[in-house]
């Protein structure tokens, strides 16, 4: 038992600084440049407040991911799967939410997103914030909404097909979202002609933004379809090494075809997406009468504050006990030939297909003889469902290995100590 603890705490320790920086929607990289950027759109009397506070609304950008597997109805808020209301729903679904919850009811809204409405909750919620000069509030709330309107803004957040996975093109969500804009939004044009304007129709606005996503799907999927056909699976895809472990990912050549293809499509939606943070932020300051933000400036967080927001955040890294989109992307039906790769489920949120089982048994050997185990317990990230969490099927006798799943829940030690008997 004792040595399981310690392979367990060296593994959580790789695992997790590996997937620290991992996230869906935009990425953590993308949220954070989007709520970063957004900070100089804002006017005069916002601006001293927003600069102040830069570093905490860039780092907080990614909130609502780490809270979806913690907070009770976190999930659905962050995309909305359109197309299964039906091929036109994107012009028919009712705008307004009580009007969506009498023809669809709440519970189904619920069960296929809500992101356009909650823009719209967080917009209000924000506004309070400003009108109670509530600091941390504002901050939070700031960074929060950001987050959504980044998530309403990615096309791959308004479908049901929203991993590619009903279409044969497993990976594309991250792949667009995430691997895009880490390799070439150093490229993108992030000046604009206008700061922060006042939007009168927030869910509007959002809605607005839902559609555009949308209607881009449609380039999204054919031209990844089209350059897989040209330039096939070999050059689609290329292995690297991400610390100490080797994954799959989209190549070079191919993401920057893809990319070319897409005509500036991630530069456009990312730039959109962070005027819309700035005029959504203005917008709740309008509202709640412009409170004098210079005179806030002084009002920083508290230690307590800060240490409060900490151990949050750590809460929702332990309790994880909701489900959430990434949980059900590996509990679906994969192609087969993705069936032969270890997943993990950090990685993927990154648009890396998979993971060579081989090399990586082969680079966490080596890693687990630096430490005083044995025998060598290699360590693989399974797709299976969290109810069967060990994977005997796939054991590799060339390496005397056991092979274990592993999932981003800090609790699997117990489980897996339960199910599982170690090979002496
Ligand atoms: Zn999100």
């Amino acid at each position: 038992m004792r040595f399981l603890y310690t392979f367990f705490v060296v593994f959580s320790v790789l695992f997790f600084s590996l997937s620290a920086n991992k996230a869906s929607a935009w990425g953590f990289f993308g949220h954070k440049l989007i709520n970063r950027t957004a900070v100089f759109l804002m006017p005069p009397e916002m601006i001293g407040f927003y600069k102040t506070h830069i570093q905490f609304l860039t780092e907080n950008s990614v909130n609502p991911d780490r809270r979806r597997y913690a907070v009770e109805g976190e999930a659905p808020r962050h995309y909305i799967d359109i197309d299964h209301y039906g091929a036109d729903a994107i012009y028919t679904m009712p705008r307004k939410w009580k009007d969506a919850v009498a023809k669809y009811t709440e519970d189904t809204l619920k069960a296929y997103g809500i992101v356009p409405w909650h823009i719209e909750v967080m917009t209000d919620r924000l506004t309070r914030a400003f009108r109670n000069k509530d600091v941390k509030q504002i901050l939070l709330y700031s960074a929060d909404l950001g987050h959504y309107i980044g998530d309403g803004n990615v096309p791959l957040h308004t479908t049901s097909n929203y991993n590619g996975q009903m279409s044969g093109q497993y990976g594309i969500h991250g792949f667009w979202e995430s691997r895009l804009p880490e390799l070439y939004s150093n490229e993108y044009d992030f000046f604009f002609e206008k700061g922060a304007e006042y939007e009168p129709d927030v869910l509007g606005r959002a809605w607005n933004a839902v559609t555009v996503a949308h209607l881009a799907l449609d380039s999204v999927f054919r031209f990844e379809r089209e350059l897989t056909e040209r330039m096939g699976d070999d050059q689609k895809f290329t292995f690297e090494t991400r610390g100490r472990i080797t994954v799959k990912a989209y190549s070079e050549p191919f993401s920057r075809a893809y990319h070319t293809m897409l005509g500036g499509q991630v530069e456009r939606q990312m730039r959109s997406t962070i005027k819309m943070v700035a005029d959504l932020w203005f917008t709740a300051w309008v509202n709640a009468g412009k409170p004098d933000l210079d005179a806030l400036i002084e009002k920083r967080l508290s230690e307590e504050e800060r240490k409060a927001i900490e151990e949050e955040m750590e809460d929702w890294q332990k309790n994880r006990k909701f489900k959430s989109r990434e949980d059900d992307q590996f509990e679906g039906n994969l192609p087969d030939k993705y069936k032969n790769y270890g997943y993990l489920p950090n990685f993927q949120w990154e648009g890396i297909a998979g993971i060579n089982l081989k090399n990586r048994m082969k680079s966490l050997k080596r890693e687990l003889c630096k430490y005083p185990i044995a025998p060598p317990v290699v360590l693989c990230a399974q797709m299976q469902p969290l109810k069967s969490p060990v994977v005997p099927a796939k054991a590799d006798t060339q390496y005397d290995t056991i092979i274990l799943g592993i999932y981003r829940r800090v609790n699997i030690l117990s489980e897996v100590a339960r199910t599982c008997e170690l090979r002496a």
